[in-house]
């Protein structure tokens, strides 16, 4: 059961990994594609694997995974929702 706290919304299993967007601070290879370099101060995508090791992707990876990601997550929405209904 989710528990309340301090009146704040109940909070909800993640079903997505850790991630968020930071600063290059030195130059680098994509973590997806080597071929995509990232300089000192570029923004990238900061992904948590399962052992707290830190994986970093350009933007154009960020937007390809967040649009994959976001896909997979409207076709479950839709078969929950056809499910509940049966
Ligand atoms: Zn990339």
């Amino acid at each position: 059961m989710a528990q309340m706290s301090n009146g704040a919304m109940a909070r909800v299993e993640s079903i997505l990994v850790p991630m968020e967007f930071t600063t290059a601070s030195h130059a680098h290879e994509c973590g997806y594609d080597d071929r995509h370099s990232l300089e000192t101060g570029m923004a990238r995508l900061t992904i948590l694997d399962e052992h707290g090791e830190e994986h970093h992707y350009c933007l154009n990876c960020a937007r390809a995974f967040l649009r994959e990601g976001l896909e997979q997550v409207q076709v479950l929405l839709e078969a929950a929702k056809r499910l509940a209904d049966i």
